[in-house]
């Protein structure tokens, strides 16, 4: 008889190890069952060596500057995410825009500290939220680019079905100089627009779906220099574990994927994305 535990879905197995360390650019370990050293070892275990610890509520922001505080490796990104910002604005006891600026100063603050080298996830998810949330959203992402600007750190966007509207604000406002789409999921057209930019572009396990051969378009035509790798997890877990848990120890499953898009050596692509993170975001390696 089958008991309880068998239908919760198991953790994979650990991947070949990489030649070459990387960095896992944008993952939720405050999401992830287990402990934080025990994701820092099994990602180390298959050269992933850095990790982006990514805020998406104030308290999970305040969680990730503590966490890269304490963890060498670890570094944080600060924001309210789109879906939050909404949110915010519409809890009932200091609510409104008035506390949705609020919430937005208090992630200002902690873009100030030295551990913290991203703003974001911000940016706009038209997926999600609906055309009532979309003023609030636009508005959180206005300010979380002027925060990066100001305080010279990399701005990490998260793009779901709006990619006109996130270029054209980061127009209007004058983007950063440094702009890392997180979880890229434009077409190889946008990628292009993205080169010509200068933006990251952060590929996950998406990279892997069957269905996503725009993915893989636009992986192939990105230049190498802009190209980073992320987890994204506990969500988005790369063929052939989709539906099972994702972590950090995961990313060479990822990397590989991106290698075989775009024909490219695996240890060299690497020995690419390790430093195009550590230059994206301004750690020494
Ligand atoms: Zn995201
Ligand atoms: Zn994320």
């Amino acid at each position: 008889m089958p008991d309880r535990d068998s239908k919760k879905p198991t953790a994979p197995p650990a991947p070949e190890p990489l030649r070459v360390a990387v960095a896992d650019s944008h993952t939720h370990l405050d999401m992830q069952s287990g402990s934080v050293a025990d994701a820092v070892a099994q990602a180390a275990a298959v050269g992933v060596d850095t990790l982006v610890q990514v805020g998406c509520d104030l308290a999970g922001s305040r969680w990730a500057a503590e966490t890269a505080a304490a963890w060498d490796r670890i570094w944080a990104s600060v924001a309210l995410h789109p879906n939050e910002a909404p949110r915010v604005a519409d809890r009932a006891s200091g609510g409104g825009r008035a506390g949705l600026d609020a919430e937005i100063d208090a992630i200002d603050a902690l873009a100030a500290l030295p551990q913290v080298l991203g703003v974001g996830e911000t940016g706009l998810d038209y997926f999600r939220t609906g055309p009532e949330g979309v003023a609030d959203q636009q508005h959180s992402f206005r300010r979380h680019i002027d925060i990066a600007k100001r305080r010279g750190k990399a701005l990490v966007i998260h793009d779901r079905d709006a990619h006109a509207d996130v270029l054209r604000i980061l127009a209007e406002e004058g983007a950063p100089s440094t702009v890392v789409f997180h979880c890229y999921s434009g077409d190889a057209e946008m990628a292009k627009v993205c080169a010509e930019h200068g933006y990251y572009m952060s590929f996950a396990g998406t990279v892997s779906y069957k269905t996503a051969q725009n993915l893989r378009d636009a992986v192939a035509v990105a230049p190498r220099e802009l190209l980073l790798v992320e987890t994204d997890a506990p969500f988005l877990t790369p063929v052939p574990y989709r539906g099972r848990p994702n972590a950090p120890y995961l990313i060479p499953v990822t990397l590989r994927a991106m290698a075989a898009a775009r024909g490219d050596d695996e240890d060299q692509l690497a020995a690419a994305i390790a430093a195009n993170t550590a230059r994206a975001f301004g750690y020494d390696t």
